[in-house]
């Protein structure tokens, strides 16, 4: 199973850096509930990202659920159809119905001029998604949520070490929600973080992750149990170490992908934008299968075959899931530019468990599939 290529293959630092953290632990016996390494992972995010708080979680998925429901969010929320399903799922697991939005066709991210038809009375937020690590466009959604009196909180599941006008994703809208699976651009075994500037929200986040305690025997409201364990802040903060290094294979992998695939037809290499900080961890591509002269399905089942494990992202896009399938069948009609999207796009292998020769192999593979 190993010897195949995968897309997110984990990025991993020091073996030794991590059993001698492991080791602590041990000494310690302190495993959870803001443990010494739980502390210094979150000190060092709030540093890296310029923002005052950040809670750590056991995942996004929860980091996202608690951020709801910590802000307050009820009746609808506005964000993309084009992202991972736990993005809507962390919604309608409360109660509160996701409202799809269509996404810009050039940056995959919601369209911020297609939000305000979508909003009607019982809309609370807008829940945006930096994919690929691109920042959604921050400024345009602020306004609309200013204007209507809308929380709104971010998916940077994709970006984390990413920028935006120089700004570090983290601190823009209430609060971001940063994914330290194993597939991301930096793991903490699982895990993940939400990042926020408002100290009563941080109060009510760290509230929540920990069944609503707020001191020995006192539980003040409802909450859940969101905890990250020394194990993963340990994980976290060896991963950190190799931070830069990560950042510059991932960039050495994307040229390389960029150079070696430039003059296929029909095939295009999704550019990042320099300007900014990018972390490089998708190598997305979209394929015209027309000009191509294959489909973008076969071209996938066929690096399958050779053991590249590309992924269709994000096929078949939240509202052809169920529930919302069932629940709205008919909302494709609003997602036009989603609906093509999730036609064409697919994410190649990249990061630090993939070698020079296993990108030219998979390089290879691509130029005798498409004419
Ligand atoms: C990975 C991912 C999540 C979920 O993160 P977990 O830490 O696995 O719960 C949510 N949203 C997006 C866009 C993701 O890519």
């Amino acid at each position: 199973m190993n010897d195949k290529l995968y897309v997110g293959r984990p990025n991993i630092g020091s073996r030794e850096a991590f059993l001698a953290r492991v080791n602590d632990i041990y000494d310690r016996r302190w495993l959870s509930n803001d443990g010494p390494y739980v502390l210094e992972f979150e000190a060092t995010m709030s540093r890296l990202l310029g923002v005052k708080h950040c809670v750590a979680m056991c995942n996004a998925t929860v980091g996202l659920e608690i951020a709801i429901r910590a802000l307050g969010l009820t009746g609808e929320v506005i964000l993309p159809s084009f992202t991972f399903i736990a993005t809507a799922h962390a919604l309608q697991w409360q109660q509160i119905t996701p409202v799809f939005c269509d996404i810009d066709p050039l940056t995959h991210n919601i369209d911020p001029s297609k939000v305000e038809a979508l909003i009607t009375p019982r809309t609370t937020a807008i829940l945006g998604v930096h994919l690929w690590g691109r920042a959604c466009n921050v400024e345009a959604l602020q306004k609309i949520a200013d204007r209507h009196g809308l929380k709104l909180l971010f998916d940077a599941a994709h970006a984390f070490a990413c920028s935006d006008n120089g700004r570090m994703i983290g601190g823009f809208g209430d609060a971001e929600v940063f994914s330290f699976h194993a597939t991301k651009f930096i793991n903490t075994l699982e895990g993940g973080i939400v990042s926020t500037n408002n100290d009563d929200l941080a109060l009510r986040l760290r509230q929540m992750k920990n069944f609503g305690f707020t001191g020995y025997d006192q539980v003040e409201s409802i909450g859940t149990n969101g905890k990250m364990n020394e194990v993963s802040a340990a994980m976290g903060l060896t991963n950190l170490e190799s931070l830069d290094e990560f950042i510059a294979i991932n960039r050495a992998h994307y040229h390389r992908y960029r150079e070696r695939l430039a003059d296929l037809p029909g095939l295009t290499v999704m550019p990042y934008d320099e300007t900014w900080k990018c972390n490089f961890q998708y190598i997305v591509v979209d394929l015209d299968s027309e000009i191509a002269g294959i489909s973008r399905d076969e071209l996938v089942r066929r690096l399958h075959e050779q053991g590249v494990i590309a992924r269709r992202y994000f096929f078949p896009g939240c509202h052809r899931m169920e529930p919302y399938l069932t629940l709205n069948p008919e909302a494709g009609g609003n997602l036009p530019e989603t609906e093509k999207l999730v036609q064409r796009l697919f994410c190649l292998p990249t990061g630090s468990g993939v070698s020079v020769a296993d990108l030219e192999r998979v390089c290879d593979l691509i130029r005798g599939l498409v004419k």
